[in-house]
């Protein structure tokens, strides 16, 4: 079975083609500025070249049109018809307590996805559009919802309540919801092979760092903990999102900024993170770069993140009474040696010890820990359209 997997947001809509025999990947891209004018860049991997051109996109439907047209054509493409493509497997950003698992989509499962639009107003309409376009273009193909929330639905009470008046949460939904879910699940069932133990007997910390970060305790293979919050600004400190503050600060820069409460949200959002500290930039190898040329505000901002990382990790090894694996995973923990050795500086009382030389390898699941480390410590690259087109395959197929 052939599968189309589909990322959609707001003004841009990423996609993958899977030939699910081999889990191989036929063609990937990306269309961008949709309702504005419009551009694709649609990469075949038989060979064929590269279209990267402008193409008018008033809405997702003619997005998702011109990726089917550009998947089948002669020239650039990699099956011969869009029959071929057995189902469309969606990225869903938030599922609310509705779903803990992925779904295949019919009219209620879109009102419940609907629903949820006030927990992720932003993401959860360009999804929904993605979905409706698909349907419009394609007809009756199986299409499957896969939500970042839903791995996380397995936290208890202590864990995802927030310490304010419990009408909020009944009413309100208000409560942590996690996010990464599709990345947390797919490394750590990664982690429990490379380790060669079954997922159920592990204690595994996954950290997410890119440019959102998160971190995950997963016991036994299920999401325990996770750093990420009511929406993907709490936790670490990231490219430009604060992380966890006090709450306090938001109502005293009211009073001395003059801003409101969504300008001041959305600077905590936009421009803080290691942008906000460093002022160089949100994408740590210019960090590292400014660091090593003596930017003592690009060194803080490192310092932080590591610091805030290290933390995570020992709050949840002490969740969970110990851990057996720490993943690194996404653009910083798969690409970043320097981060990840500083971040394990901090974790030496957990017996970790890491082997410079696989620390410096890129590319695959591989251990960088020493053999006599008492935590195994993995770099592990993710994979959540693999994820979401396996999550399809297997509902479609029943
Ligand atoms: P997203 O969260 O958008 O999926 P990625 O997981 O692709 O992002 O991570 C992107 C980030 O990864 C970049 O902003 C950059 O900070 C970081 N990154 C990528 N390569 C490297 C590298 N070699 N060294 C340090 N950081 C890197």
């Amino acid at each position: 079975m052939k599968i189309l997997v589909i990322n959609c947001g707001s003004s841009s809509l990423k996609y993958q083609l899977l030939d699910m025999e081999g889990e191989k990947l036929l063609a990937k891209g990306l269309c961008e500025r949709i309702g504005i004018d419009g551009h694709l860049s649609h990469k075949p991997q038989n060979g064929k070249p590269v279209f990267d051109e402008d193409v008018a996109m008033p809405t997702h439907t003619e997005a998702i049109a011109a990726v089917l047209d550009k998947l089948t054509s002669a020239e650039y493409g990699v099956v011969d018809s869009m029959a071929e493509i057995g189902a469309v497997g969606h990225r869903v950003v938030h599922g609310g307590e509705k779903f803990a698992q992925s779904v295949l989509i019919n009219d209620e499962v879109m009102a419940a996805i609907s629903e949820c639009i006030p927990l992720a107003p932003l993401h959860n309409p360009a999804n929904i559009t993605g979905i409706e376009a698909c349907k419009a273009v394609m007809g009756d193909v199986p299409q499957v919802a896969v939500f970042d929330t839903a791995f996380h639905q397995t936290m208890p009470g202590k864990a995802f309540m927030y310490a304010i008046p419990y009408e909020y949460y009944s009413d309100l939904k208000v409560r942590r919801y996690g996010f990464h879910g599709t990345s947390h699940r797919y490394v750590s069932k990664q982690a429990a092979a490379l380790l060669g133990k079954p997922l159920e007997e592990l204690k595994l910390i996954s950290c997410h760092m890119g440019n959102g970060s998160s971190i995950c305790a997963i016991n036994g293979g299920k999401s325990v903990d996770t750093s990420m919050g009511f929406t993907p600004i709490a936790g670490l400190p990231m490219g430009t999102r604060c992380g966890d503050i006090d709450v306090s600060i938001l109502e005293y820069l009211a009073a001395n900024t003059g801003k409101d409460i969504k300008e001041l949200t959305n600077i905590l959002n936009k421009k803080s993170g290691v942008l906000g500290v460093s002022g160089v930039s949100s994408d740590f190898r210019d960090l590292d770069t400014a660091a090593s040329e003596g930017n003592e505000r690009a060194a803080l901002a490192l310092d932080i993140f590591h610091y805030s990382v290290a933390k995570t990790i020992g709050a949840y090894a002490a969740a969970m009474n110990g851990v057996d694996g720490i993943i690194f995973t996404a653009g910083i923990g798969e690409n970043s040696a320097s981060t990840r050795a500083a971040i394990c500086e901090y974790l030496t009382y957990l017996g970790i010890e890491i082997c410079p030389e696989c620390n410096s390898k890129r590319g695959e699941d591989i251990i960088i820990s020493t053999a006599d480390s008492k935590v195994k410590v993995m770099v592990i690259p993710t994979n959540e359209e693999l994820v979401i087109a396996r999550d399809t395959k297997e509902l479609v197929e029943g």
